[in-house]
């Protein structure tokens, strides 16, 4: 962890229901220290929306980290895109190639779902601001296996000749995480909308955005300067908020 090291506290469990869910429940201390859940053996891993996240013990590195930032600061709507954002760096920095990022929350490569990221806010609660972000990546999935609703999957195991150690790993993202996150702070999403874009699995390809009770399709024109989608369709441009809804190829 470089610099880092020393300010993490990070917890090493073998099961629990959801990484998410131990630090949302019991909110660590504001110790200046960066707090960590890592567990081998998730047995209710969530996505957005109820959707259940699946990992293997050690076939997947689970994990999440409590972030607190400044109140008031107009941080948290592009917060997936920067995890993603993280994952992504981390892995490039491993060798890994074909990386991409699908808006609002997911890491592919090559089209194919390789990492799950979950941003969840914690209220103030009279306290700093704080929102934890899960992070999923398959590293070996079991042979055989199907992900409901998912065909298009993928672990790290088909992209690098050997695979790296799990702690290197949590290392590599975290520095990332936490560089990025000190970015986003200081200057907002449009000092990284640049970088998201240049890895955006869908820049100028037809989309379909479903969810909300409607359906939208049209051309993905990128990100803005909150993280919100740009939708190019026949009336113009639209903003879709990170939300309730799923970005899918038309
Ligand atoms: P989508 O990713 O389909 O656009 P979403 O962003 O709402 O939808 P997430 O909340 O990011 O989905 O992740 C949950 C979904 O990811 C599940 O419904 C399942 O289809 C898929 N999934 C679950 N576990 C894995 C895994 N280990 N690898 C890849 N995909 C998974």
């Amino acid at each position: 962890l470089g610099d880092l090291a020393g300010t993490f506290d990070v917890q090493v469990l073998d099961e629990c229901a959801s990484t998410n869910s131990v630090l949302m429940d019991a909110t660590p201390a504001d110790d200046g220290r960066i707090h960590v859940v890592v567990v081998e053996r998730q047995t209710a891993g969530r996505g957005r929306r109820g959707r259940q996240w699946q990992s293997w013990p050690g076939g997947s590195l689970t994990f999440s980290t409590l972030w607190r930032f400044a109140p008031g600061a107009p941080v948290p709507a592009g917060l997936s895109l920067v995890a993603g954002l993280a994952v992504v760096r981390a892995l490039e920095i491993l060798g890994v190639q074909g990386l991409q990022l699908k808006w609002p929350n997911d890491v592919l490569v090559h089209g194919h779902k390789l990492a799950g990221i979950l941003v969840e806010l914690l209220p103030g609660r009279g306290r700093t601001p704080a929102a934890v972000v899960g992070i999923g990546i398959n590293l070996h999935l079991p042979a055989g296996t199907r992900i409901p609703d998912q065909p298009a999957v993928t672990d790290l195991g088909e992209h690098v000749a050997t695979l790296p150690d799990r702690n290197r790993l949590l290392a590599a993202v975290l520095t990332e995480l936490y560089a990025l996150f000190d970015t986003y702070a200081a200057a907002g999403f449009p000092a990284l909308r640049g970088a998201w874009q240049q890895r955006n699995a869908f820049a100028d390809l037809p989309v379909r955005i479903t969810g909300d009770g409607n359906e939208m399709t049209g051309i993905c024109a990128g990100v803005d300067d909150d993280g919100a989608l740009l939708l190019r369709t026949d009336t113009g441009l639209t903003r879709i908020l990170t939300g309730e809804v799923s970005l899918r190829a038309a």
